[in-house]
């Protein structure tokens, strides 16, 4: 039988008892006593799976300290982002510690990857367990606005915003080889002018099984965004989901192709289309039917696949080529991968007490 009393009781409880929890405290006062960190104080954020905190570090610049939380009820949905993860089979759903250390470790590594290729994403301080000390993005100790909440003084900026984030998940598929998985207008900062990407220890190799459902959904998401908004502009699912995946349309659209480049791209795109009448005004209600059919339309996986199809046209075409362009989901067989412990980002001086757990519930 459903408890709900009982389930309420159990994540109020993980909301305000778990979250600083002793080994909590006792990283951060290590952290404080090192002199990394003068001051942890104010919580930024307190969320479903981990809390966000404002820090002081020893040369007084800011920094933001995520925990993520240990409730074992919280990552139990979050299986599917891990199954068929190639980096992360040492994964163990049975021990929560274990596994939110898993998720900070993985956040650690996506934000280390998406500031290799100069996309805006806090830098890495510090990682230790399932704490992540990270650049803060804000100023004066408040944390920048999230894209949910900026107000555009124009449509020229929103528009410009809309492009930035465009060719941000081109780049991050084609240089990072990762899928967000959660983007949003949550998980997108604007600080001096642009969007700062956070939020990605759910992130997926663009290899995983799940990835394109991944990113289809979350080119849903910033197309209904931007529409929830006005944007008048917007380009269709299928020719987003071209941009972010195809390489080589040209000198343009090369896997290393500047941001101006892709820019330039999608903007000589979007004229196109309208001069020729594919894009036209935005039918709401026709909208939001196109985002639930391009969410679940079947991802052809070879070229006999489309053989079946009857003539497609032009459109559906490009739209299938598109997903052709994707590299195949290389699903290694789970025996044949050494259980390889994944390589820390920051060297871990407790590294040599990290299993010390393994055999403890946390309830
Ligand atoms: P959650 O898993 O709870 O969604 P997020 O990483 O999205 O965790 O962080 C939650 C909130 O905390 C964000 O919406 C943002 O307001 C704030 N935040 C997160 N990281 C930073 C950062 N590096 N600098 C400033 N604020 C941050
Ligand atoms: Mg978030």
């Amino acid at each position: 039988k459903y408890h709900k009393t009982n389930e309420i009781d159990r994540s109020e409880r993980a909301t305000t008892e778990n979250v600083m929890d002793p080994r909590t405290r006792m990283i951060l006062y290590k952290l404080v006593n090192s002199g990394m960190l003068r001051e942890v104080n104010g919580c930024v954020s307190t969320g479903k799976e981990a809390n966000v905190y404002y820090a002081v570090r020893g040369d007084g610049s800011d920094a933001a300290v995520k925990v993520y939380k240990t409730s074992i009820l919280v990552f139990k949905d979050r299986e599917q982002y891990v199954a068929g993860e190639f980096r992360f089979q040492r994964y163990c759903k049975s021990n929560p510690r274990k596994m939110v250390r898993t998720w900070a470790e993985k956040e650690a590594r996506n934000l280390g990857r998406l500031a290799n290729v100069g996309i805006r994403a806090p830098r890495v301080v510090i990682l230790r367990q399932h704490v992540l000390v990270m650049e803060f993005i804000g100023v004066d100790g408040w944390p920048a606005p999230r894209l949910k909440e900026v107000k555009f003084p124009s449509t020229t900026s929103m528009d410009r915003c809309y492009l930035e984030l465009c060719v941000t998940v081109r780049i991050m598929f084609q240089s990072c080889k990762l899928v967000h998985g959660d983007l949003s207008e949550y998980n997108l900062l604007f600080h001096e002018g642009h969007l700062v990407v956070i939020d990605v220890s759910q992130s997926v190799e663009h290899e995983h099984p799940q990835a394109i459902a991944f990113l289809r959904r979350d080119i849903v998401n910033v197309n209904a965004f931007f529409r929830g908004r006005g944007h008048q502009h917007l380009f269709t699912l299928q020719d987003l989901y071209s941009f972010i995946t195809v390489v080589d349309d040209g000198d343009l659209l090369r896997p290393l192709s500047t941001r101006e480049q892709l820019t330039e791209y999608l903007v000589a795109m979007r004229e196109e289309r309208e001069q020729a009448g594919v894009y036209g005004p935005v039918d709401i209600e026709q909208a939001k039917i196109d985002e639930q059919v391009f969410m679940r339309i079947e991802v052809p996986r070879s070229l006999e696949c489309i053989s079946d199809m009857k003539a497609p046209n032009a459109e559906v075409r490009g739209f299938v080529e598109g997903l052709l362009a994707v590299p195949e989901a290389k699903d290694p067989e789970p025996s044949e991968v050494a259980p390889a412990k994944p390589k820390r980002i920051v060297a871990d001086a407790e590294s040599g007490s990290e299993d010390d757990d393994d055999e403890e519930g946390e309830e």
